[in-house]
């Protein structure tokens, strides 16, 4: 059974797809296992942006030359891609940011300007990442609105008892994850943006860690914001997507001032271009937008079903190779429901020797805080460390993890 799965992802085909996994690193062969921080780039995804830059490099939107008007279609064409990825209702519905957490200070920014006031409430989760705190936290001390906070359980879950009980005619935006970076829970989304649309809030949905593992429906969710980074995708740095609601973004005002994102300048009076481009002032990074189009359709053809079915594969095989062969294990974060991360500590071992010793021996784990401090602080630790899978990853790496983990232990205790 296992076997027949393995064989239908054909995980060694799709490694030959990425040239940087076959290189060994300290005299052994690399196992890339931080891929919750960023994602390796499949050789489409490399050529498509060596393709840009030498047949269609230009700036877009303004120019009537060919070229200009070959790269506002391919970068069109990208954000087109975007949308199907996430059904999305409309094209501009799509805003291409810089990534989450340019997409959340995006929106944090906007509603600052005048859509939220003293004592309106902004709920958060203990589970977030910095980028889905720091940002609602300047916004409060901006506006006078009071933030809140849903605590986790011992497993990382969120509580949705509390969650229900902060939930009021105060509560103006609830910005959660999919998926928490650090441990791997995955949020019952859905029902939670259904509780929060009950008391006329927004929901904004932090897809970091969600999209590159998991089919998105952002109509069927019912989602008003989501977002996610490319470069977790298997795409370029520098780029990720917002998507919001039309009659939403049409509320919101503009986040930054320049060009593109105007209709009519005067020195009296600024007009704004409608969507998407009012929240896209400056030249965009416009390869990124080309490509992310090429990475998404890699991950489409693999196909997302097989991906997660594969990957709960390996977290399952992780967790109990780890279970079995170390008894002074602690994991951190046991949900019900898990995406392919594992965070946990060996014994009092501090995380960051075990890393330093693993990178030693060719393992690329990541330890520490994971731009997570409240939630760590919940659990008392200073950190963890922390193996996030992705597709390529197989089987044999996790043993070899679990080997140099071993060998790891016995030079520091
Ligand atoms: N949110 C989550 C859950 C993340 O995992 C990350 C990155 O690790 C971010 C937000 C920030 O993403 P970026 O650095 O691409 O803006």
């Amino acid at each position: 059974m296992e076997a027949t799965k393995t064989l239908e992802l054909n995980v060694e085909e799709i490694r030959k797809d990425f040239p940087i996994l076959h290189q060994k690193v300290e005299g052994r062969p690399l196992a890339y296992f931080d891929n919750a921080a960023s994602t390796q780039k499949p050789q489409v995804v490399i050529d498509a942006i060596s393709e840009y830059y030498q047949t269609i490099n230009s700036n877009v939107h303004r120019g009537v030359h060919h070229l200009s008007q070959k790269a506002t279609d391919a970068f069109e064409k990208g954000r087109s891609i975007v949308r199907k990825h996430l059904n999305a209702a409309q094209n501009h519905e799509i805003i291409f940011t810089k990534g989450v957490t340019d997409s959340i200070n995006l929106v944090a920014s906007s509603l600052g300007k005048g859509l939220i006031k003293e004592g309106d409430e902004i709920i958060i989760s203990t589970l977030e990442h910095h980028s889905n705190i720091v940002p609602w936290q300047m916004l409060c001390q901006q506006t006078g609105a009071v933030l809140k906070v849903i605590p986790v359980n011992d497993a990382g879950e969120l509580v949705q008892e509390e969650y229900e009980k902060l939930l009021s005619r105060k509560t103006k935006l609830v910005a959660v994850n999919h998926v928490s970076n650090a441990l791997g829970t995955v949020n019952p989304i859905a029902d939670m943006i259904a509780k929060a649309h009950a008391v006329g809030a927004w929901f904004l949905v932090d897809g970091a860690q969600s999209v590159p593992h998991m089919k998105v429906d952002v109509q069927a969710l019912d989602a008003d914001f989501y977002t996610f980074s490319s470069h977790k995708i298997f795409g370029p740095t520098g780029l990720g997507v917002l998507y919001g609601k039309e009659s939403i973004l049409e509320e919101l005002p503009p986040y930054q001032g320049g060009g593109e994102m105007i209709a009519e300048v005067t020195f009296e009076k600024t007009t704004y271009a409608g969507l998407p481009h009012k929240f896209e002032a400056g030249t965009p990074h416009i390869e990124a937008g080309v490509v992310l189009g090429k990475a998404l359709d890699y991950v489409n053809t693999i196909g997302l079903d097989r991906i997660a079915a594969y990957e709960k594969e390996l977290l399952d095989y992780g967790t109990e190779q780890l279970r079995n062969n170390f008894s002074n294990i602690r994991f951190i974060g046991e949900a019900k429901e898990k995406a392919s991360v594992i965070s946990f500590l060996l014994g009092d071992i501090h995380p960051y020797d075990i890393g330093v010793l693993l990178d030693k021996m060719g393992i690329a784990t990541r330890t520490g805080h994971h731009c997570t401090q409240p939630l760590m602080k919940h659990f008392g630790i200073p950190g963890t460390m922390r193996a996030s899978f992705a597709f390529y990853n197989t089987k044999a790496e996790i043993d070899q993890m679990v080997e140099a983990l071993a060998k790891a232990e016995m030079m520091l205790s």
